[in-house]
């Protein structure tokens, strides 16, 4: 096997059982509870069909994996993409049961992912699909049982359908079923950018530590979705210097610094940041690689790994999107003592928000969009404490062992006091 090709094998439920594991040998866990940890409670595959636009039946795979519920009901996002895998899924619920935890919300970890290329669909297509896949799961989901939400290429249009589709097909008029809804169906106009919010904040927060601030920090950012794209712009509105992003068709570096209005603009204008006029036109391998402050992975998984890891020429490396490190690439960062703020915490902006609206519904919109914004930055902040109490009484461990150890430990007194392990 080439190293490419390895790479491109590499499992994101073997690269985030492999975390657990380590996190069970700091615990000094028997292999019997990390098995009760991994293993996902219940994981729904289905059969999603819809007409397409030339009057022939297209059919497609989805999943919902829910993983751990000690803590609360699932919570998580659902993915169109082309890629996605049961497994793939499983692992991201795992990481959701995590963050969480990590964050104190009253939840467990779920997710969902549909295997389709969205970008290939027309509108009345993509409606179809999301429609029939609530079809496909309502029996599984409901505001105090799982709660979905956006992830990637899944948005709150997507929301609305999906919410429209459960009240008739449930019976239930319930908004807090879903989150990351339009603000009209209760939904906050906060959760849209949360977690682009909450990346910049986390990434200050660590810079601070790390790199004695943010302002004038270079920074480059791979992905330019909802995530990546709000990112830039709080990048550069805290005084950063965005030098290079990228998304699926490529990416552009200008070490002067790229303007997020013009980004912005270029991607509505020609499809792809790759078209900004001013810079260097690199490929995503290249680009992240390139030599900066602060570099934040918001695409997919696994981009940085084993054979990567020695390159990169970052100061500092915020995970926007979840898993993109390999356990490989944990290790190899960490001896060359390049912090990395871990998934759970950096990225979960998203969950924060999605708890806000969750909860507003639920009492009757009690809580304004000044203070769900001062909430999801507060409850940041306290996660970040504890990691970084918890990393410097570790010792020798990188920032998401700490992370991960206040998360598992959580869940097990939970699952504990439940009886569970
Ligand atoms: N998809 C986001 C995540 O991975 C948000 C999930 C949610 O809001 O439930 O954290």
């Amino acid at each position: 096997m080439t190293s490419v090709e390895e790479v491109l094998t590499s499992n994101l439920y073997v690269q985030q059982t492999k975390k657990l594991y380590k996190i069970g040998e700091i615990l000094g866990l028997h292999e019997d509870q990390l098995t009760a940890l991994s293993t996902p409670e219940r994981v729904i595959q289905v059969k999603i069909q819809i007409k397409g636009k030339d009057g022939l039946i297209k059919t497609f795979t989805g999943w919902r994996s829910q993983h751990n519920s000690a803590l609360g009901p699932y919570k998580g996002g659902v993915r169109f993409h082309p890629n996605v895998t049961q497994d793939e899924v499983i692992a991201l619920s795992m990481i959701m049961t995590w963050k969480n935890s990590l964050l104190q919300l009253p939840y467990g970890g779920g997710k969902a992912g549909v295997r389709v290329d969205p970008k290939s669909l027309s509108r009345e297509e993509l409606e179809q699909l999301s429609r029939n896949f609530i079809d496909a799961i309502y029996k599984y989901i409901g505001s105090d049982i799982d709660v979905p939400a956006p992830d990637v290429n899944t948005d709150s249009q997507i929301m609305s359908w999906f919410l429209d589709e459960y009240t008739k097909i449930s019976g239930k008029i319930d908004p807090a079923t879903f989150t990351g809804k339009p603000v009209d169906l209760g939904g906050l106009s906060v959760r849209e950018f949360s977690t682009g919010l909450g990346v910049v904040h986390t990434a200050k927060l660590a810079a601070d530590k790390f790199l004695g601030g943010l302002e004038g920090r270079r920074v480059i950012i791979q992905g330019f979705g909802n995530l990546g794209s709000f990112a830039a712009k709080f990048f550069q509105e805290n005084g950063a210097t965005v030098i290079g992003v990228s998304d699926s068709k490529g990416g552009v570096i200008n070490p002067n610094g790229l303007d997020y209005n013009k980004l912005e603009e270029v991607k509505k204008t020609t499809g792809s940041v790759v078209n900004y006029p001013e810079g260097k036109k690199v490929t995503n391998d290249e680009l992240l690689v390139t030599e900066t402050d602060i570099l934040v992975p918001a695409a997919l998984e696994n981009v940085i790994h084993k054979y990567n890891a020695p390159k990169i020429k970052s100061k500092l490396i915020v995970e926007g999107a979840n898993g993109p490190l390999t356990a490989d690439a944990d290790s190899i960062l960490k001896e060359r003592g390049i912090p990395v703020v871990p998934d759970i915490l950096a990225n979960s902006g998203g969950v924060v928000g999605s708890y806000v609206e969750w909860a507003n519904n639920r009492m009757g919109e009690i809580i304004n969009e000044d203070d769900a914004k001062k909430l999801i930055l507060t409850r940041m902040e306290k996660a970040f404490e504890e990691i970084y109490k918890k990393y410097n009484s570790l010792g020798d461990q990188d920032l998401r062992t700490a992370a991960m150890v206040v998360a598992v430990e959580r869940v097990i007194r939970a699952m504990r006091v439940r009886g569970l392990i």
